[in-house]
This record gives C-alpha cells, sequence and structure tokens, in this order.
C-alpha cells in the first residue's frame, strides 16, 4: 500500500492530538493503516448504523451521482426525493407525513425551530417566539440548536451569542435534580420535570412560547438515560394547553436505534415535528431532516401560500438522498428492528453482570442498542472528579485495546459525571457483542487502576 503521509493542514477538533488514520472499514470494523482494528462499538457518532463498507450503499450513491448529482431543491425534483420521503412517511407516526431534508441533525433543528416559529406568526401569533429545551440535553451545534440544547461547555463560549432560549431540567430519576424519589412521583402521579415545564410556559407568557424541544432519549449529555413512562403524556398534555409545539429530536434515536423506528413511539404520544439524521443514512451521507405534522402543513397552506421561508442548498441532496434510500431497503429487508431488540437485550444483561462485578460502574440503562453506563467513585453515587477524565481515558484504553467507544461528562446536579455510550452498529452479531463487552471490561479496569495508582 501506499505509503499515508500526515501533514499539518487538517484543523482537528483537539490541535494536540494525533488521530488514527482509518484507510477503509468492513461490518463494525474500522481499520487503520498502521495495521490495528477498532471494533465501532458506538457506531461513531451514534450514525454508522449498519457499519462500514457496504457496496450496495456505495453503489446506489454512485449510480446517482452518475445521473444527477446536484439539483436545486428549490427549482426541481428527483425520483429517488420521492421515494425517500414516501418511505419516511410510511415510517413516521400518522399524521406525520411530509419529510423536509437537510445536511445534519443541527440544521435539521435549525428548521424545526423556524417553522415552529413562522407557523405560529402566520397563524396571528407573532409573539410566540421562545423555544423551551432543557439542560442536559443536546440539538446541535448552530447557534439556534445551541441555544435550544443545555450542553453547558459547549454553550459557555458562545453565551453572548445565544438566543434567549429557556431551559428545563431533563428527567433522571438515579439523581432525580429536584431530590424526588422515583417511588413517590409514581405514587402521586406529579412529575416535577414535567410541572416544570407548564410553571417556565407561565412565567414566560404562554403567548410567547413556540415549542418545546426535547431528545425522547437523552443521548449524549446523560449517557441514554430513559424518561419515567408518564413522562411523555404530560409534557404532551401541557405543550396542547399552551398552543407549544413539541419537537422530538430524533437524530440519535431515529430510525430504529431504540428497537422502534422512532423513540417517541415507546411513550405512545404524537410530537409535532420529529427532526432526524445520523440513522437515515446510516452515516454513508450527509442526511438529516424533519417530518412535519399535517396540522402544521395545513397552517402553511393557508396562511403563508405553501412557502416556508428557509432553505438549504443541499436539501435534499440526491446522492444523500439515494443512500438514505439503500439504507431503509436493507433495515426493511434485514429486519433490523428484531436484531435491535434481541442484540440489545443480549448486550443490557452482559453490561448488567459487568455492573455486579466491577463496583465503580453506578448504573446500566437505555433501550434497544443506545445503551448508557454511568461511573460513580463510591456505592453513594459520587461522581469522578472530572480532571480525572475516567471515561475519556476508558475510551483511550479502549482503542488502545481495538474498540471504540462514545465516552461523555455531563451535569449531575451540578456537578460533572462520567458516562460511555454503548451504541453498537444495529446489525451486529453476538460474537461482536461478546468481544465489545470483553474489551469494554478490560479497558474499565485498566483505567481505574490508572487513576488509583
Ligand atoms: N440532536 C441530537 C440528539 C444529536 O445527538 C446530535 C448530534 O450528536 C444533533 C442533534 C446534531 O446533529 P449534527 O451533528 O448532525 O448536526
Amino acid at each position: 500500500m501506499e505509503e499515508i503521509m500526515r501533514n499539518d493542514h487538517v484543523f482537528h477538533r483537539d490541535l494536540l492530538k494525533q488521530y488514527p488514520i482509518i484507510t477503509h472499514g468492513k461490518g463494525p470494523y474500522l481499520y487503520s493503516e498502521d495495521g490495528r482494528r477498532f471494533l465501532d462499538a458506538c457506531s461513531g457518532a451514534v450514525a454508522a448504523n449498519l457499519g462500514h463498507g457496504i457496496k450496495e450503499i456505495a453503489e446506489a450513491m454512485a449510480e446517482q451521482a452518475g445521473k444527477a448529482a446536484f439539483v436545486h431543491t428549490l427549482r426541481f425534483e428527483t425520483p429517488v426525493l420521492y421515494e425517500l420521503s414516501e418511505k419516511i412517511a410510511k415510517l413516521a407516526p400518522d399524521p406525520l407525513k411530509k419529510v423536509y431534508f437537510t445536511s445534519g441533525g443541527s440544521e435539521a433543528n435549525e428548521s424545526a425551530i423556524k417553522l415552529a416559529r413562522q407557523y405560529h406568526k402566520d397563524a396571528g401569533k407573532p409573539e410566540k417566539h421562545v423555544v423551551i429545551g432543557r439542560w442536559q440535553s443536546y440539538h446541535g451545534n448552530t447557534f439556534g440548536s445551541l441555544s435550544a440544547g443545555g450542553d453547558i461547555k459547549r454553550r459557555q463560549v458562545y453565551t453572548p451569542n445565544l438566543l434567549d432560549f429557556k431551559h428545563i431540567h431533563s428527567p433522571n430519576c438515579l439523581r432525580c435534580p429536584f431530590q424526588r424519589e422515583k417511588k413517590d412521583c409514581d405514587k402521586t402521579q406529579n412529575w416535577s420535570c414535567t410541572a416544570s415545564l407548564e410553571q417556565l410556559i407561565l412565567e414566560i407568557g404562554p403567548q410567547n412560547v413556540s415549542a418545546f424541544i426535547t431528545e425522547p432519549i437523552t443521548g449524549s449529555q446523560l449517557g441514554s438515560v430513559v424518561p419515567p413512562e408518564s413522562y411523555f403524556q404530560e409534557i404532551r398534555r401541557i405543550c396542547d394547553r399552551y398552543d407549544v409545539l413539541l419537537i422530538a429530536d430524533e437524530v440519535m434515536t431515529g430510525f430504529g436505534r431504540t428497537g422502534k423506528n422512532f423513540a417517541i413511539e415507546h411513550f405512545s404520544i404524537i410530537p409535532d415535528i420529529i427532526t432526524f439524521g445520523k440513522g437515515v443514512s446510516a452515516g454513508y451521507a450527509p442526511l438529516a431532516g424533519m417530518i412535519v405534522h399535517e396540522r402544521i402543513m395545513d397552517g402553511l397552506m393557508q396562511n403563508s401560500k405553501g412557502k416556508f421561508v428557509h432553505g438549504y442548498t443541499y436539501s435534499g441532496h440526491p446522492v444523500s438522498v439515494a443512500a438514505g434510500l439503500a439504507v431503509l431497503q436493507i433495515y426493511e429487508r434485514e429486519k433490523i428492528l428484531e436484531n435491535v431488540r434481541d442484540a440489545g437485550k443480549y448486550l443490557f444483561d452482559k453490561l448488567i453482570d459487568l455492573k455486579t462485578r466491577i463496583p465503580f460502574i453506578y448504573d446500566v440503562r437505555g433501550m434497544g442498542l443506545l445503551l448508557g453506563i454511568e461511573f460513580s467513585a463510591d456505592k453513594a453515587g459520587t461522581p469522578f472528579e472530572p480532571s480525572l477524565q475516567l471515561s475519556e481515558r476508558i475510551n483511550e484504553k479502549a482503542m488502545e485495546l481495538g474498540a471504540v467507544f462514545y465516552p461523555g461528562n455531563g451535569t449531575i446536579n451540578g456537578q460533572m459525571g462520567d458516562h460511555l455510550i454503548v451504541s453498537p452498529p444495529l446489525n451486529c452479531k453476538k460474537d461482536e457483542l461478546d468481544e465489545l463487552v470483553q474489551i469494554l471490561e478490560n479497558s474499565m479496569l485498566l483505567a481505574i487502576e490508572e487513576i488509583r495508582r
């Protein structure tokens, strides 16, 4: 193989690090130029949902690129655009039937925030402009999506530029931000985490609030925390009461990651807008978007002559859309939801088994193949000192041993706490999961030994 020369022209996110150079991938494995193999135990950024090197997807993209690589969706449409929109509309809950494409999840959430604003304005409610999001939640890195999100570290640098959006706490029964016990909430059916939404809407004034945006399962910030069962039903009631649109950010959870097409289905409610990304093209091409409720579309038709005041050059890019179409065909043909449920249960049980043996695992949670492990320094759940960077350290050890995970460090009642997302490709096999767990266990033990040395 031709020798690969590093150079200094790549603007890495961390300029001090040297990253492995990946030459190719196959199934759940990535291979680097120096002969190493990495088990992709987090599907990249929870995106490479079918693993790597699938020729069928590459060929579908090449075929479309050979026909028409780019058309401007302001003027033209393509057959693949129709096919993929129809497929997504069929998978989405009724009556969310119109699909709008973007290149990434941040753009998808920007689009949803703007659509909510336009919907209310056109309906004669011009004051409705404030979006409510949640602390410990992530919606993207553009200014609108960053303003809606609650990642304190990412927000800090840009605070003077952020929009004046408001936030409530994410539900997290293990470490309740309201210091309540789950059993008490269950008994009284009185949830502080939902009541705080109503309280905030009333404080801001319902006439000013356009939308509430939420991840169905809190991904990167908390490490796959699942809300209590009735959480979303109460959230839906509150949004309806004050004419606030409910945006479900399914950028990480959409297209089967949690064992259903969309994670919000686990909670039996219908949002007004679903945003998606990552899994729709399994990372083979930049593709994301939103699926919109018919009442919003009706409003747009009636009040704005069908015109959404927004758009991107690469909305509905034919090559990305062709990738998405090939990916959804594979999900269907390979009965991917069934594999996620089976493999998810297998992996979950294995992680629970690890928890019985490794005392610094505080919690194992999640749904399907979006699983999270949280660490603590003692049985009472005290987080590790943030400067120890435990989850990063575990991932570094894993990379030395041949696997990569998704480390995170979110806020727990004001303190930073370590977690790891475990989210292998949705078509993973049991022997690959056995290897994953073995490497994970060894990496955790090595990291903790290093810290305690
Ligand atoms: N929303 C959620 C829930 C995400 O997890 C992410 C990315 O990790 C985004 C939005 C942003 O997507 P992108 O990085 O494609 O802009």
